[in-house]
């Protein structure tokens, strides 16, 4: 047996200086090393603390940034937190550069959408690599979303791009004045929208009010969980809380569930569902609509012992900065508690959540401490996020927002 010659301690080496990294781009925003490793995996978001205090640039303006091995053009805002979003890791970006991200987000939607479908998210901002801007796609109208007054030359150029499309036959924004609380809609190309639209989904139609409709007009991103829902429908009495148009009502009563209740506190939502289901010729009587905040619905509906086999609940998002999470978690726990105790025993529930400071691993712990206080056991039986035309980038997990928890609640044995 040969023996090992025992260890040598090394001299510890002198300590080096690291030496400056060479410069790419020495014109570049030069950004602090630590966002290297996230801004390198796509996450494209650059807070404003993050700048170097000298810096200035006209808002709206695209700007070289380097970080180590990163190197790309972001848009300078000077108003919101987020202060760069980046566009691109290749050149600084013009018309011809958009037009290419719109053709590669199109092509993608191209290949997943449904038959019988023509209501579809096609840009999602960091996901197509054009952040801050969404365009929602209803039955051959665009409507674009900015999130900053900074990427209007970029919203310009998408329009463009949109407007020479040959199955867009308008394309306007939707502009939200946060403060007074109204929205407006922009005519930016092509034909004005209809004041409301018929679209289709799953060969299901809805009515798309284009103005006065809450996002761009429908929550497109739960298309695939509507669509698995109304298979799991037939027979059932289902209680659609917090319903907006009804769009989770017609598809269960399409499935053929037994009866649907829509719960939601907007009442000319209540009416919009009401119409979605005679716009699909499908009997009245399978529908009830009511006009209540959902809170005092159920305690109500609990009170007078009502029950329903499946229970929905896609309640708005609960939190706009990480300093509400708390709050948001608290409620989806009460909001469980409550659905879980008029659900029949055995029935399924399904939890939905598009606050994206709750990750999906908070929601699940919302919905097991909520079923606990119902006394009820949760087991999870499907869980997904949105719909594929929602693509997020992967090194940005804000992208992911959607949460959609299928539960099986059975009394405590
Ligand atoms: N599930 C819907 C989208 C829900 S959006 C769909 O797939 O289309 C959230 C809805 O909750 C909005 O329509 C809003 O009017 C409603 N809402 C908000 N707070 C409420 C409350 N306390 N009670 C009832 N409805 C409420």
């Amino acid at each position: 047996m040969s023996k090992r010659p025992p260890r040598q301690r090394a001299e510890p080496a002198p300590r080096e200086q690291k030496p400056p990294r060479p410069r790419r781009d020495p014109s570049a925003l030069l950004l602090p090393e630590s966002l290297e490793a996230r801004l390198d995996a796509g996450h494209p978001w650059v807070y404003r603390d993050h700048i170097p205090a000298r810096f200035s640039a006209r808002g709206g303006d695209f700007v070289a940034v380097e970080c180590g091995r990163f190197h790309g053009w972001a848009i300078w805002d000077e108003e919101s937190p987020i202060a760069l979003r980046v566009f691109s890791r290749k050149q600084r970006p013009d018309a011809a550069w958009v037009k290419a991200r719109v053709d590669e987000a199109w092509a993608l939607r191209k290949r997943l959408l449904p038959p019988q479908t023509d209501a579809f998210r096609l840009l999602f901002g960091e996901g197509d690599q054009l952040p801050g801007i969404v365009v929602d796609v209803y039955a051959g109208f665009a409507v674009v979303v900015s999130y900053a007054s900074a990427l209007g030359r970029v919203v310009a150029w998408v329009a463009e791009a949109l407007a020479e499309h040959p199955e867009i036959r308008g394309v306007c924004e939707r502009v939200t004045r946060r403060k007074e609380r109204t929205s407006s809609l922009r005519l930016l190309g092509g034909e004005p929208p209809p004041e409301v639209a018929l679209i289709e989904e799953y060969g299901l139609r809805y009515e798309v009010d284009f103005e006065a409709g809450q996002k761009t007009g429908l929550f497109l991103d739960h298309r695939e969980n509507r669509h698995y829902l109304r298979q799991l429908a037939s027979g059932k009495r289902v209680l659609n809380l917090f319903s907006y148009t009804g769009a989770f009502s017609v598809s269960c009563v399409a499935g053929g569930a037994s009866h649907v209740t829509s719960v939601d506190i907007a009442a000319p939502a209540i009416e919009a569902a009401g119409r979605n289901v005679a716009h699909n010729a499908l009997p009245a009587e399978l529908h009830e609509g009511v006009a209540a905040d959902v809170f005092e619905f159920l305690e109500s509906a609990k009170a007078r012992g009502r029950k329903w086999d499946l229970v929905i609940a896609d309640p708005p998002s609960f939190a706009s900065s990480r300093a509400e999470l708390f709050g948001a978690l608290r409620a989806y726990k009460k909001l469980h508690t409550a659905a879980l105790s008029v659900l029949e025993p055995g029935g399924l529930y399904a939890g939905a959540s598009c606050t994206s400071q709750v990750s999906p691993d908070a929601f699940r712990q919302t919905l097991a401490e909520g079923a606990a206080r119902a006394q009820r056991r949760l087991t999870v039986v499907h869980e997904v996020a949105h719909a594929p035309d929602h693509p997020y980038a992967a090194g940005h997990l804000e992208g992911r927002y959607l949460k959609f928890v299928l539960c099986r609640a059975l009394p405590f044995a």
